[in-house]
């Protein structure tokens, strides 16, 4: 049986590995809304502590979970007052550092996000190409499908689902900490 301490050097770690992540925030009235690292043109926006980025939360905890790291929540508390109204690119950038840290690249993306309003077909092409510069891939490594909430009676919540597929680093894999 493996242990949980396990430090096996990066070489013997797999080859790929999987993350998931899911995040949910309420729509207010009077409050820019961030989706994807971009602000959309709409009456209301997501609630959070931070600025809300649905997808970033998403696919910052995908990031995480596929490197087995702290999840959003415990690396960036909503108790924390350093937090509040973030710019949640930064949570997404520790999250990818941390997979690089780890050996790791990302080998793409797919993303599902459940919202009524707005229609988020005429922005994908935006929110695709802000996530893939974010990430550090080409547009074609992110999937984006919006999906409305039927039968869920959901008009004041978006929620996204992520899911991103990580490959070993051929280079940096056995990265020292030189800081
Ligand atoms: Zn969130």
């Amino acid at each position: 049986m493996p242990k949980t301490n396990d430090r096996r050097p990066a070489t013997e770690q797999p080859s790929t590995r999987i993350g998931y992540g899911f995040d949910s925030h309420e729509f207010h009235a009077g409050v820019p809304l961030k989706i994807g690292g971009i602000t959309l043109e709409h009456d209301k926006g997501l609630c959070g502590h931070s600025d809300g980025d649905v997808l970033l939360h998403a696919i910052t905890d995908a990031l995480l979970g596929a490197v087995a790291a702290p999840d959003i929540g415990a690396l960036f508390p909503p108790s924390d007052p350093k937090w509040k109204g973030a710019d949640s690119v930064i949570f997404l950038r520790e999250a990818l550092k941390r997979v690089h840290d780890a050996g790791y690249a990302v080998a793409n993306i797919d993303a599902s996000l459940i919202l009524a309003a707005p229609k988020i077909g005429p922005h994908a092409s935006a929110i695709r190409t802000r996530v893939a510069e974010l990430l550090g891939v080409h547009c074609d490594r992110v999937g984006l499908k919006a999906k409305t909430p039927e039968g869920l009676n959901l008009d004041s919540a978006a929620i996204a689902h992520v899911v991103v597929l990580l490959q070993r680093s051929p280079q940096k894999h056995s990265r020292t900490k030189s800081r």
